[in-house]
């Protein structure tokens, strides 16, 4: 399958982020709706080329974990990734909708990302780099699937030279201009599993921050005391997995070794698996109410 940007048909924006934006599309010739992301980078054609080639590598990753993709390609000068729809969309959105996780989801949610994570390092020495809950996305069926990993090294020194984002996620070893390591991506999730049991993010709202509090904000992460649940609100169990995530460097497990921390024993369950998937049959719906309540109010405007 090669896609080209004649065949697609926008349907709707899905979102915005710092790197581009994604819509709901649908591939013509094939019907299938795919998500396409573009994402504008300032940068020689050679090296935009580049960019397409390495993005070409998700062609082989094939896992329930990670996001399926269709193609790359340049579209006027910005680059395009046509990947699969994911019809919950990520699970910041899904947080907006409904509030807090109940702990059996935080699992699961915590179990399907190291697996993603794992399959990415094993399987193609990937360190996905970008672990938030807008690049964790969710199906009806209760898949929980990564997105926006750091495939293309192109892509990743083309988009931190034009850094505008709040990488607030970013651990501390990352921060001090350390080494990536997959470490990273572990700390990156206590971090989103506090803000899904929770409702916010551990180092407060930096949705408006300028550049000074920012830099603030990343002192803070690398000096402060790593933040924590309330054992009073939370399961023990829970809330040493996050303080396992949050330990500095060195301390810190990697996913295989947390794969099988007690947090997540009930996770391959049968019974886990179908009330899960419950849960996001659930979501799936109040999200397309809300869709039919903004279409009935654009028809009324
Ligand atoms: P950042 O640019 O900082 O990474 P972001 O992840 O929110 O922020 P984008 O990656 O551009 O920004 O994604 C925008 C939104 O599009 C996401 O928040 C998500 O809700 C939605 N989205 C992205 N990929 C898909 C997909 N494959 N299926 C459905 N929705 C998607
Ligand atoms: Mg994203």
């Amino acid at each position: 399958l090669s896609i080209s940007h004649d065949d697609l048909l926008t349907l709707k924006l899905l979102g915005s982020g710092n790197s581009g934006s994604v819509s709901k599309v649908l591939h013509i010739p094939s019907k299938k709706t795919m998500a396409r992301k573009v994402i504008h980078v300032e940068t020689k054609k050679t090296v935009l080329t580049q960019i397409v080639r390495e993005l070409r590598i998700m062609y082989e990753c094939n896992s329930p974990y990670i996001i399926n993709f269709y193609g790359a390609f340049l579209h006027e000068g910005d680059v395009t990734i046509c990947m699969e729809y994911v019809d919950c969309g990520s699970l910041d959105r899904v947080l907006k909708l409904v509030g807090p996780f109940e702990e059996f989801i935080l699992a699961h949610v915590a179990f399907s990302t190291l697996c993603g994570l794992n399959y990415l390092y094993d399987s193609h020495k990937i360190i996905h780099r970008d672990i938030k809950p807008s690049n964790v996305l969710l199906n009806s069926k209760g898949g929980v699937k990564l997105c926006d990993f750091g495939v293309s090294r192109e892509l990743i020194n083309s988009i931190a030279q034009t850094f505008v984002g709040t990488s607030t996620y970013m651990s501390p070893e990352r921060i001090q201009g350390g080494k990536y390591s997959v470490k990273g991506d572990v700390w990156s999730l206590g971090l989103m599993l506090i803000e899904l049991a929770t409702g916010k993010f551990p180092f407060g709202d930096n949705s408006s921050m300028g550049p000074d509090s920012i830099l603030d904000l990343l002192q803070r992460v690398v000096n402060e005391k790593p933040p924590s649940l309330d054992p009073e609100k939370f399961s023990s169990q829970l809330c040493d997995f996050v303080n396992l995530c949050l330990k500095k460097e060195s301390e810190r497990p990697n996913p295989i070794e947390l794969i099988r921390h007690p947090f997540l024993k009930d996770c391959k369950q049968e019974n886990t698996k179908a009330k899960v998937k419950r849960w996001a049959t659930n979501v799936r719906r109040i999200l397309k109410g809300k869709d039919m309540g903004n279409k009935v109010r654009n028809t009324k405007q």
